[in-house]
């Protein structure tokens, strides 16, 4: 395994990194990007044990139990971590699906997930294409480079072209698993691609963004940002210019009846993943509302009762549709465990399209100064502190400091550049609404449902 120091020097390996139009050399001395390689060091020290020992989170549950704690686990990682392991479960899952039509894929995924587990490296799942024109197919887009594709095929190997966007912890990740964007059909071979490219490899480009506060970076009060100045990972627009992968690392190379193999399992541990952390944040943004509604004196008044119990419903139905995820669990020939398809699309599909009823309820319970509570620093200046502790107490017990400091997590949490950034993040990830709907509807018993009707109505 490596420890923390191990893996910030990993990084400096001549990978191409950008950010707001500058080329970062070092992600470390990049106040906005730092912050995200502490968090990921801090995991590898927090699981360094030396010889050949693995990280937790290259285990595939074989059980059922096995896969709630390594749920339960997750909600512990960074964000790098957090894409490694759903990347390579969805490799895996990919081949065993694709096992019985393509063997050797299967087998070179598997020796690839063995060698990310031996060298304890980080990866990303980089599937979402630039697509161009929504309703045109990768052939008929006018620049056929809007979906990633096969360029060139060697006898060892192929040359990639093409851009992956908005790919969670890229530049703090060693390898880029890149997965068709969806369906290929017969004639678009060429884009029907899956393989593995090192971050630093000659014709990768990474061009960043990031909700790191702007402010916390330019050594403002942390306190003002108490979440997401210590939690935060860029996300990168991957470009692969005329990029070589030898043959060991390529997973799929134009067979279309398994391009969409990748996403489907790709979506499936995302959106598990996506899930446990809305159940989470569900808890989160009640605890929040109970808070801030007993500081300001509001907590017995009805309509602002009938809101929480609005947020503990989400919070206990989202937990609710992740508990039958995990329950009914199946598993392959392989001993593998995958969650519940019909369950895990469902819940991510409730938690992800109510998310924005409970934050407007945490909003409107919170008030005003959600957004403007003086900062930290207004607080302890001489000139203006005695006002704010006037201002902003309310009673005996809640007094300015404890109130502003409640103001600010909510702000931060849930309406600054992180808060804005998990509003449009809970929506995308894994894929949009609509695509949690489809897979849904896929699974879901509508023969039976049908029959249960007809029986209503004295028809069957
Ligand atoms: C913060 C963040 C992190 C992400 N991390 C990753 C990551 O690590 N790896 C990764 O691969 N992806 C990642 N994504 C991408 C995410 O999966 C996509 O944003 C999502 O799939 C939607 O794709 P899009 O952004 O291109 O939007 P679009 O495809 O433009 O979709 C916008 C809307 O249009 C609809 N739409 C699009 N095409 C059609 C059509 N043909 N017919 C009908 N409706 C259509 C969609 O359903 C959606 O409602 C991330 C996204 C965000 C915001």
């Amino acid at each position: 395994m490596k420890t923390g120091a191990e893996y910030r020097e990993s990084l400096r390996d001549g990978r191409r990194l950008f950010l707001n139009g500058r080329k970062v050399s070092d992600l470390e001395d990049e106040p906005l990007l730092s912050a995200g390689v502490a968090e990921v060091a801090a995991g590898y020290d927090r699981y360094y044990r030396p010889g050949g020992a693995v990280g937790p989170y290259f285990a595939f549950p074989t059980t059922a139990e096995e896969l709630r704690a390594q749920l339960h686990e997750l909600l512990t990682w960074d964000m790098t971590t957090v894409t490694t392991a759903q990347g390579l479960q969805a490799l895996l899952t990919a081949a065993a699906r694709m096992r019985a039509d393509h063997p050797e894929y299967a087998a070179r995924i598997e020796a690839y997930y063995d060698r990310c587990k031996r060298e304890d490296v980080r990866g990303v799942q980089a599937i979402t294409d630039a697509k161009g024109h929504r309703r045109l197919s990768p052939s008929q887009q006018d620049d056929p480079d809007l979906y990633t594709r096969i360029v060139e095929r060697r006898p060892d190997g192929v040359v990639i072209r093409g851009a992956k966007m908005h790919i969670t912890a890229a530049a703090t990740s060693h390898e880029l698993v890149v997965m068709p964007t969806k369906r290929m059909k017969p004639g678009e071979e060429d884009w029907a691609v899956a393989c593995a490219v090192p971050a630093n490899a000659p014709g990768v480009s990474i061009i960043n963004t990031t909700y790191a506060p702007r402010g916390a970076a330019s050594g403002e009060d942390e306190r003002y940002w108490p979440h997401s100045s210590h939690h935060n990972m860029p996300e990168g627009f991957l470009v692969f210019d005329d990029v070589f992968v030898p043959n060991e690392r390529v997973f799929l190379a134009g067979e279309v009846g398994h391009s969409a193999t990748f996403a489907h399992a790709l979506g499936l541990w995302e959106r598990l993943g996506g899930t446990a952390h809305l159940a989470e944040i569900g808890d989160v943004l009640t605890g929040f509302a109970q808070l801030i509604a007993e500081a300001n004196g509001l907590d017995r008044v009805s309509h602002i009762r009938e809101k929480i119990s609005e947020m503990v419903m989400y919070a206990t139905l989202v937990r609710a549709g992740l508990e039958a995820a995990i329950s009914n669990a199946e598993k392959s020939p392989e001993g593998w465990m995958f969650p519940s398809e019909l369950y895990t699309n469902a819940a991510k599909h409730f938690g992800a399209a109510e998310f924005s009823r409970m934050v407007r309820h945490l909003h409107d319970i919170g008030g005003g100064a959600i957004l403007t509570a003086p900062s930290p620093d207004d607080l302890a200046s001489p000139e203006t502190g005695a006002y704010v502790r006037k201002y902003m107490r309310t009673m005996e017990g809640v007094d300015a400091e404890y109130r502003s400091r409640l103001f600010h997590a909510i702000r931060d949490y849930t309406a600054d550049t992180f808060g804005g950034w998990q509003h449009v993040t809970m929506l995308q990830s894994g894929g949009g609404l609509y695509a949690q709907r489809m897979v849904s509807s896929k699974h879901y018993d509508m023969a039976t449902a049908k029959r249960m009707a007809l029986e209503i109505a004295g028809l069957a």
